[in-house]
């Protein structure tokens, strides 16, 4: 079940379902207000999942640039 990812809650996926896209990824709303809410900053709900992957790519290539680093 799709989680609401601006208030959190599960919310019921349907064909009349509140929904938005975002970077290729359907999200799920409990209401018009939470969609709204969600298109105003997208990037601060939407992806805490994709943020930490990319958060961790970043870290490891700046460890890989660090040991190329002569001490
Ligand atoms: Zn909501």
């Amino acid at each position: 079940m799709p989680r609401d990812p601006v208030c959190g809650m599960n919310v019921r996926e349907g064909k009349d379902s509140i929904r938005s896209e975002y970077k290729g990824q359907t999200y799920y709303f409990c209401s018009d207000k939470c969609r709204s809410e969600f298109d105003r900053n997208p990037g601060s709900y939407a992806g805490d999942a994709a943020n930490e992957d990319r958060n961790r790519a970043d870290n490891s290539r700046n460890q890989r640039l660090d040991n190329r680093q002569p001490r």
